[in-house]
């Protein structure tokens, strides 16, 4: 059989598992010239919450009523296909489901670095790892001494974005929603950490950055973002990656009320999609697990078991259960 999980409604407020179908179909079969794959690890994302909803202008429209969107790490257990064979990992967009058909084309897919543990392909070299490789440093542009403040620390991308900072000699300083995601980025370098939920955010950015803030690497938005903006050193960078405080609001949100420090401080804040640096991913790939090997990059992984965990790991997500990067492991 071949599980799915279908978009059942458009999510009002926070994503819900009855904004998901359940349902199981046959296997397909792969026809010429294409594979069956077999999922094996799912990747969970913020943005899948936008796409349920049809917002975002940078990925093809969903549905109600399609197979949910997800990248994820495969088996190909059949193949007509001359430059695939049985047995290989592929990273591909293969759904919310268990087994894919692709040409190569139509669902597009690649084959996985040899002896690189999925999960890893998922997470630092995956979609999140690309993130932070290049939003830190292409848009947040950091430089030695910068004082670099990232929300959403703990998570997968702003872990990874914020070591990064580390290794080009920044004191990073980060936000994340609990005590122990703190102790885990004092374990990754961080100069500073505040707990959002509990900690005084103004006095504690205040006190991590007397001079100001170089760089802000923003995850979140709403509230946090404003606090930073109000904080900005000369010439500062934000970098807007991300702002999950909004993605299950009901209505229009309020927008900065600080922003006006960016003229005062002569920054710049600019928004990026990862996407747009595909060309480049190798090399960043390249680079990051050099760091890895290094021991200079750390990473995590939140793995759920089960595939009919899936929208509760999103939904989970949310609510800030995971440190490092959610996957589901089918
Ligand atoms: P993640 O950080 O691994 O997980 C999301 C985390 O966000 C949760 O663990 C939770 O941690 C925090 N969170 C949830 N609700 C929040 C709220 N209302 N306010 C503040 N924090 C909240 O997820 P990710 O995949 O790495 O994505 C992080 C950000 O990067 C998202 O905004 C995502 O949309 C963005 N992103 C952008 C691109 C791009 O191309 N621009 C690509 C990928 C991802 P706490 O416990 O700390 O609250």
């Amino acid at each position: 059989m071949n599980r799915q999980f279908l978009i059942k409604s458009r999510p009002i407020g926070m994503v819900k598992e009855t904004d998901f179908e359940y349902r199981e179909i046959p296997v397909p079969q792969a026809g010429p010239g294409e594979v069956l794959v077999k999922t094996e690890h799912i990747s969970i994302d913020p943005s899948m919450r936008g796409q349920m909803e049809n917002r975002g202008d940078y990925v093809a429209p969903l549905a109600v009523g399609d197979v949910m969107r997800a990248n994820g790490v495969g088996r190909i257990v059949e193949s007509n296909h001359s430059e695939f064979k049985v047995g290989t990992l592929v990273l591909g967009a293969f759904g919310m489901q268990d087994y894919a058909v692709s040409d190569g084309q139509s669902v597009p897919m690649r084959v996985f670095p040899e002896g690189v543990d999925p999960l890893a392909a998922l997470s630092v070299y995956g979609g999140t790892g690309m993130t932070a490789y290049f939003g830190m440093l292409e848009v947040g542009e950091p430089k030695a001494g910068d004082t670099v403040v990232v929300s959403g620390a703990a998570g997968a991308t702003g872990s990874i974005a914020g070591q990064i900072a580390r290794i080009n000699d920044c004191r990073v300083i980060g936000l994340a929603g609990s005590d122990d995601k703190c102790e885990f980025l004092k374990e990754l370098g961080f100069a500073g950490v505040i707990n959002y939920k509990k900690d005084d955010i103004e006095s504690k950015l205040d006190q991590y950055c007397p001079e100001g803030i170089d760089v802000y690497f923003d995850n979140v938005g709403g509230q946090i973002l404003d606090f930073c903006l109000a904080r900005l050193a000369m010439n500062a960078r934000i970098v807007l990656c991300g702002g999950i405080s909004r993605y299950n609001a009901e209505g229009p949100v309020p927008g900065p009320v600080n922003y006006f420090n960016l003229i005062f401080r002569r920054a710049r804040m600019e928004g990026f999609i990862v996407i747009d640096y595909a060309s480049r991913f190798p090399e960043a790939t390249a680079k990051l697990k050099r760091w890895v090997d290094q021991g200079q990059i750390k990473y995590r992984v939140h793995e759920v078991m089960g595939f009919e965990s899936l929208p509760k790991a999103l939904i989970g997500m949310f609510h800030g259960e995971n440190t490092g990067k959610t996957v589901v492991t089918c």
